[in-house]
């Protein structure tokens, strides 16, 4: 049978090949050391740098988006074949290529993020239709932005939700802000209403203090899975809510490790969530970032389970 993977980023997985392709329309030279290095982070800081040039270089200056979303959901669904991934729900993150191109002046242009929604959905519904799958994505509204964005890209969103047909759910990733999750909760409540899931990035990274907050505020809003989590559910109350709700725990060894959340792989709450009933699955979350596929995460912590 194969695998399911829930906490993947879909930009966050394209092929050493694709990107290469995308650099190199901007510098021919680049070769695959180049790109190989890029991905030679200290910390999460680092990584979301590289990630936030990558969504330059994909979607800025001239792109066609459509075609370009095309061509990385065809990339997806070539991993979705070599890994034997039978099922995914994948984030994307369209406000991040609405910001690069526009900045602040994303708000002048709602036409350009609902068409870049429905690229996603076009492209996902035309290779789940020809290649067999039912693969889902999760539109990412990411905590970094202003809350007059987040309420526009809801309102965007919803506008055009009718005529979406391979939508799973909305997401909050991001981090390194000052933005509480607490401000998602209108959202996430309208959301669940009309039917979406709702998944949530907490718990990433320490300090335990601040990452509890993250959690608790996860379950206040009422995500449904939580996005690594692995930090700040060492307290009764917060395992007994996330065991009477069935809260999914996404977890992604290799991610944590790469972006300092954890220095050992024992440092994973297998031993709390599973003590707790506590639903978890194992992710890659961005395999071409964190240089690993699903199939080695789950042997990875094979033993722990
Ligand atoms: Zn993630």
């Amino acid at each position: 049978m194969g695998h399911q993977e829930l906490h993947v980023h879909l930009e966050g997985a394209l092929s050493h090949e694709f990107l290469l392709s995308v650099h190199r329309e901007q510098n021919p030279e680049f070769s695959l050391e180049n790109l190989i290095s890029l991905f030679d982070y200290q910390d999460f800081r680092g990584f979301i740098g590289v990630w936030i040039a990558h969504q330059k270089l994909l979607f800025q200056g001239g792109v066609d988006w459509e075609q370009r979303v095309f061509l990385m959901v065809q990339d997806f669904f070539d991993r979705l074949m070599r890994e034997d991934i039978e099922y995914t729900e994948a984030h994307v993150s369209p406000i991040d290529a609405m910001w690069c191109e526009y900045g602040p002046q994303v708000i002048e242009n709602p036409a350009s993020y609902q068409g870049l929604i429905m690229a996603w959905d076009k492209a996902f519904n035309y290779f789940n239709r020809v290649r067999g799958f039912r693969a889902k994505y999760i539109v990412d509204l990411v905590l970094n932005y202003p809350q007059e964005i987040l309420e526009w890209q809801w309102r965007n969103l919803v506008e055009v939700l009718p005529s979406l047909s391979c939508i799973a759910g909305i997401g909050i990733g991001g981090g390194n802000t000052t933005r509480q999750r607490i401000s998602f909760k209108e959202v996430f409540l309208d959301a669940r209403s009309r039917g979406l899931m709702t998944v949530c990035h907490a718990g990433e990274l320490p300090p335990q203090a601040l990452a509890e907050i993250e959690v608790l505020e996860a379950l206040e809003i009422g995500a449904q899975r939580i996005g690594h989590g692995i930090h700040g559910i060492d307290n009764p109350r917060i395992l007994e809510e996330l065991a009477s709700k069935q809260v999914v725990i996404e977890i992604s060894p290799t991610s944590n490790l790469f972006t300092k959340s954890i220095t050992s792989l024992e440092e994973l709450p297998f031993r709390l969530i599973q003590e707790w009933q506590i639903p978890f699955c194992i992710n890659s979350d961005d395999p071409t970032y964190f240089h690993t596929t699903l199939a080695r995460e789950k042997k990875l912590v094979e033993v722990f389970l």
